[in-house]
This record gives C-alpha cells, structure tokens and sequence, in this order.
C-alpha cells in the first residue's frame, strides 16, 4: 500500500488521532524534539494515541500495511531518523503521558510519552528513578537502561521496573514481568526498541522523600586544575562504591576563549527534610571536586529532585543540530586524560563552524552499580561479564546549520576512533556502550556480549517475527549484517529479518 493510503487508513481507524502536515498540531508536535536534526524530518501524518487501546489500533494498520514508521516518546533522541522519519508516519506518544502513584507510594505506573520532568513535577513525596535531565522521556530512557542520579544505589532505571506494558506488532496488548513473559520482561531491560511499542511502566520508588542534597559548581579551567578535575571525577568514580548515595552529572563545553567551561550538578540522598543536615555541608564525596580551583560560581542547597532535573535540562539547550557518540573505559586517570585531550583538540578543529557548541559529559559507572542491578533482578546490558568501575563519555556537538551535518557525522566517527585507540593503547577499552547515548553509527547492543545478544534476538524473533515492531532505534535483529543506518539520512526501511538467525 502506498504510503499515503497509509494515513488514510490511520484517520479512518482513529478519527481524531491522526494529523496532517498543514494542522497546527503536527507543526507542534513536530518541534517538540529536543534535536533539530530529528524535528527537521517530516513524516507524512503523525498518529497522537491517548491511551493503550489506540496504539494497539495503529500498530494493526502501520504493520498490516507495511507502512514505514518511526516512535516518538520525550523526543529526547538526537539521531535522525530514530524518533521521526521522512515520508512514512510518526507515533508520537507524547498524550500517553499519566503519572499515577500507588496509594502506599511505593509504585508508580507512568505513560511511556511523559517526560522525566513531568513525572517529578508530579511525585513531590517519593523519588522515581528516571532521567536526570528533565527533558528526556520515559519510553526511550527506560528501553536503554536509564541514568537517574540514584544510579549507583538503584542501578538502572530499568532494574526499578516491574511492569511492561507492550503493544506487539500484531497489535497484541501484554504485559512483562517476573511472571508474565519474562524472558520478555528481561529483554526490555536495555534491550532498546526491538519488540514492540512500549505504552506504560510501572516502577519501584525510591523509599525517601523527594529531597537531596544538591550542588551546582561551574569552573572556566586551565590545563592544571582540568588535570584536578579529571583527577576528582576518577576519585570520586571509586568513592561512589562506598557512598552510594550520591550522583553527578558533569557537563563540559568548550568555551570561547578555548579553555573549557565545566558545570558539575551533583546530588546527594538525605531523606526527610527533618533528617538535613545542619549546618549545610557538602558530603565528603564531592570534597575533591569542589575543591577544583577556578571556580565560576558554586552553590549548594536541599534541593527536590525535579528542580536538579530543571537545572540539567536548561544546561543542555535544545533546538541545535546534533551528533551523539559514546565510548566506556576503565576508570583510569591516565585514559581520562588522554581522552580529554582527543576531545578538546576535536573540538578546537571544528572552531570554525559557526555558532558550535562542542558538548561533552563524563558519566561515572562504578562497579556497585552492576551490583545493585543484580539485586533487582539484572537487565541485558551484560555488565555483569566485568565487575570494574567505568567511565562512559557522552560527545554531543551541536551546530545550527544543516551544510554541516556531514562534516559533524565523520568528526563523531573520528572522535570515537582516537578514544578507542587511546583505551586500546592503555588496555582500559571497555566493550560497553550506552545505547541512549550511542550514536547512529554505533552498534550498542553487540557490546553486551555474545549470550545476551543470542537471548535479545531470540525473544525479538518469538515477539516480533516479522521484525516491524518498532523500526527506530538501535537494532539486535541486523546485528553481525550490514549496518541498519545508511548514510541515507532520517530515512529507514523496514527491518529485513536475518533468517538465519538463531531459532528461538
Ligand atoms: C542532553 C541529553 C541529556 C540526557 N540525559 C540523560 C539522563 O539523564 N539519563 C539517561 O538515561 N539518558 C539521558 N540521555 C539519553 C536519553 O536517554 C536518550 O536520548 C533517550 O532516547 C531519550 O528518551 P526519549 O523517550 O526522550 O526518546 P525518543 O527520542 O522519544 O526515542 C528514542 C528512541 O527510543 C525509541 N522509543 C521511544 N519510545 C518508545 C516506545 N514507547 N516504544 C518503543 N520504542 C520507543 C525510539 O524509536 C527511538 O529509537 C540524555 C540525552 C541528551 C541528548
């Protein structure tokens, strides 16, 4: 079926849901990513379903019609193609956004389309373990593992879930969970968008009230105190396996006058307001890093959760073009270093591009993580094969215009390239890669490890035979085929399942 009878067939099973390029709502939808280079795809309608049984009703048509689609939840996601497409049809789930606390607080079920933001906006009383930049969504967080800033003593977002809620391809609602398909329920634990469309979660709450201890420091350094820095972030990597209460998240740019601009947000878990320290003292954590010199401006406060997660996202601007790549190694000071450099001198050969803003993060990944995710249960991420402390960097440049893209994709290439090499060379290279970080060009799921990766493709062929669930994304089908991206920009075909792939 051509692809315009496809929103045809959309409008007339969901009258109402289905928007057209010329209506005001798909032009809102539409910018309602955080990437220009995925809002600057333009599908040929966009189906808005409000609840469960719509999604259901759109998977029917789009797999019965073998239309081409993409899934949007918070549109965090900056690689084109992923979360929008050109021609075929979005299912922007952003309307399937409820926030819906148990009585006993100790659960919360939580629409696949609502953003981190919305869901602590609305559970001042407990923490729910999600994305710490509050723009990012529920859906694509939690299919990729999910950093919140409780991930060392919770471990992932997806070890705190206990339920799935799944519209498979052929339109099927189930659920996952320890006793409901669980080979499913572990697969969705890092498995990315191989099964289906996800709807609904429901997760464990952190048992505390919604209130830390939260810093924000930003430092303009020199060579000498970055070497500080760097040296503080390792420290504080290993420190994080004692003091498993604390988390941060750093943010680097490469400032104007080329020094580099670094904002640490931090936090720490307290509990009841009653129980806050007095005087206000930073844990002894975060002591090395907030003794860095060059200090810019540093503050500190008892702070809820959703104003941190505030604070992360105004930090990290959207509406720029982007480009995502990611490495993990060995918690080493010598390879931070060198990956430091690698960085900044990438960063300093894009100078030229107009109005650049060369972003990067270092993501502390101690090995007590993988502990506590054991103790929920586990996921796929197949950490487990190396109990070490890693450091995951996030490199996301952004730039305004759209000439530059392909100069922007071939320096993420070569960015990943040296850093691999400098890890290689040092013996601290670590096969991990985030998938909500990785970028189209990265294979994520093939770094969990040969068994998991049997295991995901096992369950995607008994889920999804026909391998149309959910075409965006980072793929366990094609693994060990040719690349699922093209080159070909924001357009993807459906997948071709590999047939000789093991059976399930
Ligand atoms: C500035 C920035 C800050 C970030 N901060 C964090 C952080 O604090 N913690 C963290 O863990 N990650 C973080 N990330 C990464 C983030 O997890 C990913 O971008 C993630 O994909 C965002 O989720 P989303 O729902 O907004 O994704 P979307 O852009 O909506 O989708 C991303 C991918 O998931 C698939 N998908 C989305 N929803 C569904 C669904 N319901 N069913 C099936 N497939 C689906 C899409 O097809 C797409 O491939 C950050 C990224 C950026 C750029």
């Amino acid at each position: 079926m051509a692809l315009v009878s496809c929103c045809d067939a959309l409008s007339s099973a969901l009258p109402g849901n289905v928007f057209l390029p010329n209506s005001t709502t798909y032009l809102d939808a539409s910018s309602q990513r955080w990437s220009g280079t995925a809002s600057s795809l333009w599908p040929n309608c966009m189906v808005l379903p409000t609840c469960t049984e719509d999604v259901a009703t759109a998977m029917q048509v789009l797999t019965q019609n073998q239309c081409l689609f993409a899934v949007k939840s918070g549109g965090h996601m900056a690689v084109a193609g992923f979360n929008n497409i050109n021609d075929g049809v979005t299912l922007d789930l952003s309307r399937l956004n409820t926030v819906e606390q148990a009585i006993n607080l100790r659960t919360t079920r939580l629409g696949a389309g609502a953003e981190w933001q919305h869901v602590y906006d609305k559970t001042p009383d407990v923490v729910v373990p999600g994305g710490l930049c509050g723009g990012t969504g529920v859906g694509g967080v939690s299919l990729g593992g999910g950093m919140s800033i409780f991930l060392a003593e919770k471990g992932w977002t997806a070890n705190n879930i206990i339920d799935y809620e799944m519209v498979l391809a052929n339109g099927s609602i189930v659920h996952a969970n320890q006793a409901s398909n669980p080979d499913l329920f572990l697969a969705l634990k890092g498995g990315g968008s191989n099964f289906g469309v996800l709807t609904h979660i429901t997760v464990n709450n952190a048992q505390l009230t919604n209130l830390v201890y939260a810093g924000q420091v930003i430092n303009l350094l020199t060579d000498r105190s970055m070497s500080s820095l760097l040296n503080a972030l390792t420290r504080y990597t290993k420190n994080n396996n004692r003091d498993q209460s604390a988390g941060l998240q750093t943010i680097f740019k490469l400032g104007s006058n080329g020094k580099d601009e670094v904002e640490t947000l931090y936090g720490h878990k307290v509990g009841p307001a009653s129980l806050m320290p007095l005087p206000f003292l930073p844990p002894a954590i975060f002591g090395d890093l907030l003794r860095v010199p060059s200090q810019t401006l540093a503050i500190a406060a008892p702070a809820p959760i959703n104003i941190m997660s505030r604070i992360a996202q105004a930090a990290q601007a959207d509406g720029f073009r982007d480009e995502i790549a990611t490495i993990t190694f060995k918690n080493d000071q010598n390879t931070i270093e060198a990956v430091h450099t690698i960085t900044n001198d990438i960063c300093n050969q894009m100078a030229d591009v107009p109005n650049l803003d060369c972003f990067w993060s270092y993501v502390p990944l101690p090995e007590i993580v993988t502990a506590n995710s054991l103790k929920r249960g586990g996921d796929v991420l197949g950490l487990d094969r190396n109990r070490i402390d890693r450091m995951i960097v996030f490199f996301s440049p952004r730039w305004l215009d759209p000439q530059y893209d392909d100069r922007m994709a071939n320096t993420s290439v070569a960015w990943f390239n040296q850093a691999k090499a400098a890890t290689v060379a040092r013996g601290t290279d670590d096969e991990f890669l985030y998938l909500n970080f990785a970028g189209g060009f990265q294979d994520p799921i093939s770094g969990y490890g040969a068994k998991n990766v049997e295991f995901l493709r096992r369950v995607a062929a008994q889920y999804d035979p026909q391998g149309t669930a959910a075409p965006g994304g980072h793929d366990v089908v094609e693994l060990a085929l040719s690349p699922r991206y093209s080159g070909e920009r924001g357009y993807y075909t459906l997948l071709q399942k590999d047939q000789s792939s093991p059976e399930s």
